[in-house]
């Protein structure tokens, strides 16, 4: 503790310090003027800055200042660029400083377990590495203007049904695999001033009073020195909340806190001492934002719309593309259809939801940006505020698009069908978005489909129509991204950060998504998105990590610098990439671990590394991959630490989790030797596992077990699986209880 902050805690009397840890209204943290402690405001996020100067509210309703709105995280996320999210981070650091806003609550690092989860579109992915490392990038950007992040929302918030009161019921390996892993990096990497704990349970605990999640894991294992703040009213008892490692109520809840603080450290029941560790945390975070403003800070609208757009169009995935139908080439007359091509479907509702500095219309960047012969119409197709299907609407649409050389239709999800506060029921669009493109494809051969949605949906229509881009909730920006991708002054690079499944009922949550209104439990386990597509051979709509390109890559050359390895070395991977093509492209490098054979469970691959480059036509480029324990590690619940079992590794290097290209092998040798405790209930199977048993076994004559052997697989399996008790009963006195007693202290003694 720094001098100074001990001597203020010294001063502060038991209310003040108290009064510290809730805030002073919906945005602000108290501030003591006595003690030049200063009051700092906190506001969302996380895709553009959403700051309130009248009314307050945390669902998006009443008016915020203008920002820039940023593609929300789901569309972030795909465009696996690690300087991208930074970029965007800073951004919105520095329009944070122009503001006054000291900390902006976000990013979102909770996983995409069911694709109906209403705040997908604030979440990066299905896959902990990936959307903990740009969490981490987004979070280091922000910083580095001077401004605090929260990192959000800590955690197991997976839906949105019941989020303030459901338990969520995951065992400990998926938690630490899953789960939390989302949320590790970011922390280790990231240093986020101060993370958020969510509404929901977790094992029957509230997340805000729930010591393992707050102190014993994010503060003594991660090492967070930030603070936790609660979600916006997500505290349950303010006293039992502090005591887990809660440090700030958000927002004010008038006195109820704080005396509830104080009336627990006058009966004893709180330390004082926890209090002032509270208080500590929290006043070194004022201090640092009063010390990082900046008098005077200004940015640029015009640019930081350029960004949005440049991020757009990182962030968009071209998922199908028949004929090479895009990018439209010299064409006499493209009919628009669709009424989000003049209002755009842009970002997400709820606390996300900002009020952007300006927003492109479609419409016209298209006509901007196509060749001067190119004719163009727009007919409105659908209505937006229904999903009734209007029969003139869509006559009108087919009618242009009969007469036109392609029909380039917006569809998708409108507002109305996925926000912060409910979940989706189903993954299909509304009726009216989906027989207009059934009608379109009637009459027209070259259809593209441009879709805006926060999730993914099914598309029942996909054979239909020759190209499919998916725009995800692209910003402010979106218009001139799209222009740019359809009319190829740039190659897409956006990959898919989570599956696409055919069905939702093929999702591995399906059954047990978003449970029975108390809890929901988790019992797909570690089998989430990929993991379950992959392993189980589901063959998804379009898998993760799949995005169309322009251009052509080739992979080769893939090398290890060392094959036999023991668990706490560390590797590192090259391989070459080549752009192949003719136009220049960005390609994003996927990394992938299998276990070849495991004793545990575990996922047919996983995702390890990746690395977005960017290559002129027929330039190639080396990229490298680190690898280190963790990369082939399980976490081991006994050990209570991450493990990995001595054999074969596959590296797996490719376009997506369903396109490997390159495979090498290691071997890796573990240094932590897992001692079993033997008991007369482990079989003969356990006995022959173990060194000193396997030794007893061969003098018991049962060298049956090595080697060829007289006996059949079957019947060695039998033996192997009996117990040593069973045996002991069964023998008719041939295995003795003495004997028993004598096999397992002799084994266990050696441990
Ligand atoms: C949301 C948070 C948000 C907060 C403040 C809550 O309802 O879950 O993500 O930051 O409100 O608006």
């Amino acid at each position: 503790m720094s001098a100074n902050i001990k001597e203020l805690i010294n001063e502060m009397t038991l209310e003040e310090k108290a009064g510290l840890c809730s805030g002073l209204d919906f945005w602000n943290t108290k501030g003591i003027e006595r003690l030049g402690i200063p009051s700092i405001m906190m506001t969302d996020g996380p895709h553009g800055l959403r700051k309130q100067e009248g009314d307050a509210d945390h669902l998006g309703i009443k008016k915020s200042i203008p920002s820039t709105c940023f593609p929300s995280a789901a569309g972030l996320a795909c465009s696996w660029d690690k300087v991208m999210l930074y970029k965007v981070g800073a951004a919105i650091g520095e329009e944070c400083q122009a503001e006054n806003v000291s900390i902006i609550l976000g990013p979102g690092a909770n996983i995409k377990r069911s694709p109906l989860c209403g705040r997908n579109f604030e979440y990066f992915s299905e896959d902990p590495y990936l959307s903990s490392k740009l969490a981490a990038n987004y979070i280091k950007g922000v910083q580095c203007k001077g401004i605090g992040t929260s990192l959000k929302h800590f955690a197991v918030n997976n839906q949105e049904y019941k989020r303030m009161s459901i338990d969520a019921v995951v065992d400990e390996r998926t938690l630490r695999e899953i789960y939390l892993a989302s949320f590790e990096e970011a922390v280790k990497e990231g240093q986020p001033w101060t993370v958020m704990a969510a509404y929901n349970k977790v094992n029957g605990e509230y997340c805000s009073e729930n010591k393992k999640l707050l102190t014993e894991i994010l503060k003594d294992e991660w090492g967070f020195n930030g603070l936790v703040v609660s979600d916006w009213g997500a505290v349950n008892e303010r006293d039992l909340g502090l005591a887990a490692g809660l440090e700030l109520e958000m927002p004010t809840s008038g006195d109820i806190g704080e005396n509830k603080i104080i009336e627990a450290v006058r009966q004893g029941k709180l330390s004082e001492k926890v209090l002032d560790q509270a208080v500590e945390r929290i006043l070194k975070i004022l201090f640092k934002s009063a010390e990082y403003k900046q008098e005077n800070a200004y940015y640029s609208k015009e640019d930081h719309h350029a960004l949005a757009r440049e991020v757009a169009r990182e962030s968009m995935v071209l998922l199908k593309n028949e004929d090479h139908i895009l990018p439209i080439k010299e064409v006499e007359s493209v009919a628009v259809i669709g009424a989000f091509a003049q209002s755009p479907r842009y970002q997400g509702g709820g606390s996300s939801h900002i009020n952007p500095t300006k927003v492109d219309n479609i419409y016209e960047d298209l006509t901007k940006m196509a060749g001067k012969t190119t004719s163009f119409t727009y007919s409105e197709g659908y209505d937006l505020e229904s999903d009734e299907v209007n029969d003139s609407l869509i006559e009108e649409a087919v009618q242009a698009a009969k007469q036109a050389s392609v029909a380039v239709i917006f569809a998708g999800l409108p507002e109305r069908y996925e926000s912060e506060g409910f979940d989706r029921k189903h993954l299909l669009i509304p009726d009216n978005h989906r027989f207009l493109i059934e009608a379109v494809a009637e009459v027209q051969s070259n259809v593209i489909v441009v879709l805006s949605n926060g999730a993914p949906i099914e598309m029942p229509w996909l054979d239909k129509v020759k190209g499919v881009l998916e725009g995800y909730l692209g910003g402010q920006a979106l218009g001139g991204a799209i222009a740019d991708i359809l009319f190829g002054s740039v190659s897409p690079s956006g990959k898919l950060a989570e599956t696409f499944p055919k069905k939702i009922v093929h999702n591995p949550s399906y059954l047990h998504f978003p449970g029975d209104g108390e809890s929901v439990e988790y019992r797909e386990g570690i089998f989430v998105g990929y993991r379950h597509y992959d392993t189980r051979d589901v063959e998804p709509l379009f898998p993760f990590g799949y995005g169309l390109s322009y251009t052509s890559f080739k992979y080769s050359g893939l090398q290890v610098d060392k094959k036999q390895i023991k668990d706490d070395d560390t590797i590192m991977v090259t391989v070459k990439i080549k752009n192949t093509g003719s136009m220049a492209g960005k390609e994003v490098v996927q990394l992938y671990i299998r276990d070849v054979e495991s004793t545990m469970p575990r996922p047919e691959k996983e995702l390890k590394g990746f690395e977005k480059v960017s290559l002129q036509p027929g330039e190639e480029t080396t990229v490298t991959f680190e690898l280190a324990k963790r990369a082939f590690a399980y976490y081991n619940v006994k050990l209570k630490d991450w493990h990995v079992e001595t054999g074969t590794f596959e590296l797996l290097v490719g376009k997506s989790s369903r396109d490997i290209l390159l495979k090498e092998t290691v071997e890796v040798e573990s240094t932590v030797i897992i001692k079993k405790v033997l008991t007369r209930n482990s079989t003969f199977g356990d006995l022959l596992e173990h060194p000193i048993g396997a030794e007893i076994m061969k003098a018991m004559g049962q060298g049956q077990f090595e080697g060829e052997s007289s006996l059949g697989a079957g019947m060695q399996e039998m033996i192997l699986g009996t117990t040593l008790h069973n045996a002991s009963i069964m023998s008719n006195g041939q295995f003795t209880e003495e004997t028993l007693q004598g096999i397992l202290q002799a084994v266990n003694k050696s441990n």
